[in-house]
């Protein structure tokens, strides 16, 4: 056990890191065009947050939380998911007090007690947004091109939008008997879970994903019919906005957020290639979600893409990560007095910006310009003895072979004449 990490948790190694370090950049990069700014909220909350804010029926809140008592007696979880943190700041922060729209993002991990698949950790990793204070359909329509403008900038390809309306307060209920009326004669044909969602939460049924329920949803009555006037004008301003903006969508009748408090617009990002489970950012709008946790009634929407699954596809496509940190210098001391000299100029060096890496333990010449090779180092520093005693170092360009003499006063000259040489 001790030297085993817990199922589900994962170590991102070195050589993993850098494809982790380029989403994190494009999502950087794609928020800042849209004007979004990074919110980071606490890994721990209260347990009833998001008993509230992801709902009781869901399987989040029944099975998958990791969920303690902390010393003091009060129940906490790991988050599982990032809109009830990001919601809960804004009200407690008082954000619905001043200009309108709020728009955050926020990248970290989030923990859930699944079973551990390729692409799905315990403790896995997103990167989503939120907009506050803004029913426009504009705002839907940015938010999905911003997901968009994400997954390609990663360099995702064969990406499928896919949208639909699940109403609101005023015409969902009315929707909900009409499929339960189209369901109950069909009671023995589903699965046990959907048995059991039929009475509590119906809009459920259409996007299990057990085939025999599959087939009974393809005949189930379509919500657009049922529509009420606010929310089909939303649907058509979004539909606009999207063709706008050039982004092709496809409206599938069974994408359903099941809870209350999402109205209107749902939309997954599917992307071919990746596997029966295809979906890589989905999201919606949240209208009634503030009122609930405790805020003024105040229109919300957001996404949220995990980050695994792109570092799967991504890996995928371009087969494994690689670390190229790159060494500049490599610095090799023989003999001790030149070793603690060495110590002091890459300290310099480094200052300057030169990526500096050396020999340890006083290893070889030989031993030493072999592991600066392994690093990839462009030259090699050497300074023995005698050329310690005599105020020189010796520059090894270690892709041409030539070497020459420096006096050691000059190495951050020579340094900066290299580094503007080579451009770097
Ligand atoms: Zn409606
Ligand atoms: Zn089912």
């Amino acid at each position: 056990m001790l030297t085993q990490r817990p199922r589900g948790m994962h170590d991102i190694l070195p050589q993993e890191a850098s494809l982790w370090h380029e989403i994190e950049e494009a999502a950087r990069r794609i928020c800042a065009r849209y004007g979004f700014s990074e919110v980071r909220t606490p890994i721990l909350e209260h347990t009833e947050l998001f008993q509230r804010g992801v709902g009781e029926n869901t399987d989040i809140v029944e099975k998958e939380m990791y969920t303690f008592n902390d010393r003091g007696g009060r129940s906490m979880t790991l988050r599982p998911e990032g809109t009830a943190g990001a919601v809960r700041a804004y009200v407690e922060h008082k954000f619905y007090g001043g200009p309108q729209p709020i728009k955050w993002f926020y990248l970290g991990p989030m923990f859930r007690y699944e079973r551990p698949q390729a692409g799905r950790q315990r403790q896995f990793h997103q990167f989503g947004v939120e907009v506050f204070g803004v029913a426009d359909p504009a705002v839907d329509a940015e938010v999905i091109a911003l997901g968009l403008d994400f997954l390609e900038d990663i360099g995702l390809e064969g990406l499928r939008l896919e949208l639909n309306s699940v109403g609101c307060p005023q015409c969902r209920p009315m929707y909900r008997e009409r499929l339960q009326a189209y369901y109950r004669p069909l009671r023995e044909q589903l699965c046990e879970d959907c048995r059991d969602r039929l009475e509590r939460n119906p809009l459920r049924l259409l996007d299990c994903k057990r085939e025999t329920c599959k087939a009974l949803a393809e005949r189930a009555p379509r919500i657009e019919e049922a529509l009420c006037e606010e929310c089909r004008a939303h649907d058509e301003g979004v539909h606009r906005h999207l063709e706008a903006a050039g982004i092709a969508y496809e409206i599938n009748p069974r994408l359903v957020r099941g809870l209350d408090y999402y109205t209107r617009t749902a939309f997954e990002v599917v992307e071919d290639g990746i596997g029966a489970q295809g979906t890589v950012l989905g999201g919606g709008r949240y209208n009634g979600l503030v009122e609930e946790l405790g805020g003024p009634s105040v229109p919300g929407i957001g996404f949220a893409a995990g980050l695994e699954r792109l570092i799967l596809a991504l890996e995928q496509r371009r087969g494994e990560g690689t670390s190229e940190t790159g060494v500049d210098v490599f610095g090799i001391a023989l003999g001790d007095e030149a070793s603690v000299e060495l110590t002091g100029w890459l300290r310099r060096l480094r200052a300057l910006g030169c990526r500096a890496e050396r020999g340890f333990e006083g290893k070889s010449l030989k031993a030493q310009l072999k592991a600066a090779d392994r690093l990839g180092a462009r030259w090699a520093l050497i300074l023995g003895e005698e050329e310690r005693r005599r105020g020189v170092v010796m520059v090894k360009d270690l892709a041409g072979g030539e070497q020459r003499e420096l006096p050691v006063l000059e190495v951050e000259s020579w340094w900066k004449e290299t580094e503007h040489g080579t451009g770097r």
